[in-house]
């Protein structure tokens, strides 16, 4: 097996703007997904986070970075 590597000039790259304002800045936010204990593969409540971006501006999360 090889590994591949991939080169990407970030300079080359797209900044990604909020949908909402055109800010170009993010910061990361959770979302807590609550596993009911009859999905659980234990049997148990569990609460899983998941990491989105936000806007540091307006707090808004684009759609293709979100679900
Ligand atoms: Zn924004």
């Amino acid at each position: 097996m090889q590994n591949k590597q991939i080169q990407v000039n970030l300079k080359d790259a797209e900044d990604v703007k909020c949908e909402s304002c055109e800010n170009l800045y993010f910061k990361p936010v959770f979302r807590i997904k609550r596993i009911s204990p009859l999905i659980s593969p234990n049997g148990k409540e569990a609460f899983v986070p998941v990491q989105l971006l936000a806007c540091t501006s307006c707090g808004h999360i684009n759609k293709d970075m979100g679900e």
